[in-house]
């Protein structure tokens, strides 16, 4: 089961000279809860930027194309394969 929900980085965060938020802007959430009830609400994802979660998109696939966060990506993998990572 996808325990990630997927959160979109919040254009008035992109000020700090992040360019890569702007290519990617997609970031992984864990979700605690269901992500239609984290819809809208703003977490941090697993990388450790500000997002709010769109609760109708799902990270297995957002979380595979050109547009999400590679950090996500590389953390939400290495947490699937190897649960004891930290
Ligand atoms: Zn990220």
């Amino acid at each position: 089961m996808d325990t990630y929900a997927v959160g979109f980085a919040r254009p008035d965060r992109w000020s700090r000279g992040q360019s890569t938020e702007q290519s990617h802007p997609w970031h992984a959430v864990e979700a605690h809860r269901p992500a239609a009830e984290l819809d809208g609400e703003v977490e941090l994802a697993v990388c450790g930027a500000i997002v709010q979660v769109w609760g109708s998109q799902k990270w297995e696939r957002v979380g595979n194309g050109r547009t999400a966060c590679p950090t996500c990506r590389r953390l939400t993998t290495t947490a699937r394969s190897l649960t004891s990572a930290r």
